[in-house]
């Protein structure tokens, strides 16, 4: 049948279509034929067409007679709103990489930033600058606790007065008149975490009075993850806003297994009315900076000075060192200095892809726990690096993202193609649920998974036009076939292309195709409920 067919573009030319040679401009200026719609709600797919006009949706029916500028026959592939991405680092890379082809290839048509608690402050410099780029994908921001603290106290272990609590209140007011879509914690992170939970709710709360969400990179997510989720929830409680996990995970194999009482703590709070929800990324490591990973935070209190201090008193160092080893043992290090990766190392670009226990050997040593903390010191003393720590468990992520209040995000950034070693998630993150998880392992069905790429993180971020495919909407629009799509890209070859998506559309626009980008840039900055 020609339905299943390969897929056919067809481009009605002037000459050929006299319609076009009159006065009235074609009612639709791309139609979609052909698709098994997945219009983001959960719903089954069903067998439609879908036309746009301009940047929006206009018409979907099993079969759109009338003129179209163009035409695309997608041959039974699905038909889904465009992916959003709730948590990601994308101002690495925004600019030198304008076109996003990293999460573009694989669907997704909007970014948020300012994850973690980190974020410009104050945001609207920032959204100037990204409404003067010429891009490729939609982009908004939160604003950052840890960055707005940075502002008003700094780096420094201690709670804040009254008259700081009201300076850091009217950051945050001002982040979301300017356009935040909700205020990000990193209670995880230097200063984030020398933040009591009572003044984060301080800030929590004007937030919510714009309709802001709160979303956080919980204070710990190994030993005290099920405290840690208590917080995040306590957060919503106190704040009057929503609340979001953001990619919940637990570290450390003696931990694994408590996301059975984690995902129990989320079900009662959301019971008794708070409004609590995770975002998670479909792989078994994690990434960010080895110091904040495998340091403990009092050592990286203060200036760059102080932290090199602390090292070079032997006392000092001996107990980060007893401490870091902890963290390598029980923690992110994942039990071994092998299950560190770096992805990047200013200082050495060459280390990108070695291993902890790689440089270990490296520095004359044997890679045993001791060794690797002591080269953990050494490295963070030459500058840092970013890694990649293989520290979780299959079964927890499994029943993570079968959870209903589950949503999916990549946590990561626009990469320089060939640059560095990054984590995978930046270019696989949504291509690998919807081949691992939805299609090889069965854990969810493809309308569960399209929906928490799309109708759930519009929802929670309150983009009322975008998410779901219906006449009206923003035509964000991703086409792929469920056979055939899939991540390639790995911990040792992270710089690959998702496959199997065949166009991708950005506000009526079409960025992707014939497996390559186009060259418009229909990508907007999106505003939260506060502007
Ligand atoms: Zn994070």
């Amino acid at each position: 049948m020609a339905r299943f067919g390969l897929p056919v573009v067809l481009v009605a030319s002037a000459a050929l279509t006299p319609w076009l040679g009159r006065a009235q401009p074609a009612p639709y200026d791309l139609v979609l034929r052909n698709g098994r719609v997945i219009d983001g709600t959960g719903l089954p797919w069903y067998h439609s067409d879908v036309a746009l006009r301009g940047d929006t949706i206009v018409r979907i029916a099993p079969v759109i007679d009338g003129p179209a500028t163009r035409e695309i026959d997608v041959a039974g592939q699905v038909i889904a709103p465009g992916f959003i991405d709730i948590h990601t680092h994308a101002r690495r890379g925004i600019n030198q990489v304008p076109t996003a082809p990293n999460y573009i290839r694989q669907g997704v048509t909007t970014v948020m930033e300012g994850p973690d608690g980190s974020s410009p402050v104050p945001l609207g410099p920032f959204f100037e600058q990204l409404e003067a780029l010429p891009k490729s994908i939609n982009i908004g921001s939160f604003i950052g606790q840890g960055s707005v603290r940075a502002a008003v106290i700094g780096n420094v272990d201690r709670k804040a007065t009254p008259e700081e609590i009201i300076r850091m209140q009217a950051l945050v007011e001002q982040g979301m008149k300017d356009g935040a879509v909700g205020l990000s914690t990193g209670l995880f992170y230097v200063p984030g975490t020398f933040t009591p939970t009572a003044e984060v709710i301080e800030l929590a709360k004007v937030a919510g009075r714009y309709g802001g969400m709160h979303e956080s990179h919980q204070r710990d997510d190994a030993s005290k993850v099920v405290e840690s989720v208590r917080e995040t929830i306590a957060i919503g409680e106190g704040g009057g806003l929503p609340t979001q996990i953001s990619h919940h995970k637990v570290i450390g194999s003696a931990y694994w297994g408590k996301s059975v009482e984690t995902l129990r703590l989320v079900d009662e709070a959301r019971a008794r009315g708070v409004d609590v929800t995770i975002d998670q990324y479909p792989y078994t490591a994690s990434a960010t900076s080895v110091s904040a990973a495998l340091l403990p935070a009092w050592a990286l209190e203060g200036t760059r000075q102080a932290q090199l201090d602390r090292l070079h008193d032997p006392a000092t160092r001996a107990k980060i060192k007893s401490e870091s080893a902890a963290m390598i043992r029980d923690e992110r290090g994942g039990g071994d200095p092998k299950n560190v990766q770096f992805a990047s190392c200013g200082f050495d670009p060459s280390l990108a892809g070695k291993t902890l226990a790689d440089l270990t050997r490296l520095r004359g040593l044997d890679p045993t726990i001791e060794n690797g903390a002591e080269v953990t010191m050494w490295l963070v003393e030459q500058g840092g690096c970013q890694g990649i720590f293989h520290a979780m468990g299959d079964a927890d992520l499994e029943r993570i993202l079968a959870h209903p209040m589950t949503m999916i995000a990549s946590d990561g950034e626009i990469p320089v193609f060939g640059q560095a070693s990054p984590h995978p998630r930046s270019y696989g993150t949504f291509a690998r649920v919807l081949g691992v998880y939805v299609r090889d392992k069965r854990v969810i069905r493809l309308e569960e998974a399209v929906r928490k790429m799309t109708s759930f993180p519009a929802a929670r971020l309150k983009l009322t036009d975008r998410g779901v495919l219906r006449p009206g909407m923003k035509a964000d629009i991703a086409v792929f076939d469920p056979a055939r799509v899939r991540d390639t890209a790995t911990y040792t070859q992270p710089h690959q292309y998702a496959e199997g998506f065949l166009v991708v559309i950005v506000n009526g626009q079409i960025v992707f195709e014939k497996n390559d980008m186009t060259a418009a840039r229909p990508g907007r900055v999106l505003y939260g409920p506060g502007k």
